[in-house]
């Protein structure tokens, strides 16, 4: 639907429920829209707040900060997570376009029959239409549960690996295709949207820097629960495990930043938030900062995994 459309008819039904205070959440990227949708809603009467904050995902919402401010919050730019809230959201994502007839060509060099199709949640929409592109040129196409993956959410890959010779993610940035290829083990090839290519993905060098990062451990251990309700993961299973080895003091942390560390006398932390935060943004902190099941891999030793949050 078109977005104008769309606002209005939200506008509409907030108005037939008696609501008249509302939120607006985005990401960075789309605090601009955020703020055009707020004067949209203002100039129909509405009490608008936009949250300046970081919101990084579906699970990244405000509602229980937000529960005495307004009356109903829009969060644009995720597909919804289910979960308990404080109050009604409406979720808008937001899509992105791109120049399939480049993606086309781009498969044309693809050597591999059966082909497992993946997206980033702004991607998803084109999914069914690449599906068919790709049928045209003989591919066998599967696509996984919603199609998408989020950086703690591989489902959609599971459960079609053992159906596929390969994977193609359609989307921008490394870090889906390969988590892909670590969890998966099939080759995954990467359409960037932005750059109009599609590169085969090597997860080596990535797990080579993760083990890095673990060699950097030593006895003393934060755990750093998250605070955001939307990413809160029990640590107790890692207590257990790691209680004989480290001395571990547990910590809670809404937004991770490096100068907030330095009171605590901790050779090393595991971070039980978002598992985007230890590995994108590990190089911002000076002391390891590891996913639990890095902290596991510590212990038990095995194959390199991707901490993944059960939705
Ligand atoms: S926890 Fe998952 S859904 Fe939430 S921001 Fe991180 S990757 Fe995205």
């Amino acid at each position: 639907m078109e977005f104008m459309l769309l606002l209005q008819q939200i506008a509409e039904t907030l108005r037939d429920k008696g609501i008249k205070k509302i939120g607006i959440e985005a990401p960075y990227g789309l605090k601009k829209k955020a703020v055009d949708v707020a004067r949209y809603f203002r100039n129909k009467g509405f009490f608008t707040v936009v949250v300046i904050d970081g919101c990084y995902g579906a699970c990244d919402t405000y509602d229980r900060e937000l529960k005495d401010i307004v009356q109903h919050v829009i969060h644009l730019g995720h597909k919804e997570i289910k979960m308990e809230r404080e109050m009604g959201y409406t979720f808008i994502d937001v899509d992105f376009d791109f120049d399939i007839k480049k993606l086309k060509e781009e498969m044309e060099k693809l050597n591999y029959k059966r082909l497992g199709v993946f997206s980033d949640v702004q991607h998803v929409k084109k999914l069914e239409e690449i599906k068919k592109i790709a049928k045209l040129l003989g591919f066998e196409v599967k696509i996984g549960k919603d199609g998408y993956v989020l950086g703690c959410d591989y489902s959609a890959v599971r459960e079609i690996e053992n159906e596929v010779d390969a994977f193609l993610f359609i989307g921008t940035g490394e870090f889906h295709p390969v988590g892909a290829s670590i969890v998966s083990k099939k080759p995954v090839f990467a359409y960037d949207t932005e750059r109009g290519k599609i590169k085969r993905v090597n997860s080596e060098k990535f797990v080579r820097k993760r083990y890095g990062a673990m060699a950097r451990a030593g006895k003393k251990v934060g755990f750093i629960v998250s605070m955001k309700k939307g990413q809160y993961v029990d640590p107790e299973y890692y207590i257990e495990l790691g209680k004989k080895r480290f001395e571990i003091e547990i910590l809670a942390s809404f937004e991770l930043k490096e100068f907030e560390l330095y009171p605590f006398d901790c050779d090393f932390f595991v971070f039980f938030g978002c598992p985007r935060v230890p590995i994108e943004e590990g190089e911002r902190f000076k002391k390891p900062v590891l996913t639990p099941a890095e902290f596991e891999l510590l212990i038990k030793g095995g194959d390199y995994k991707l901490f993944e949050i059960e939705r």
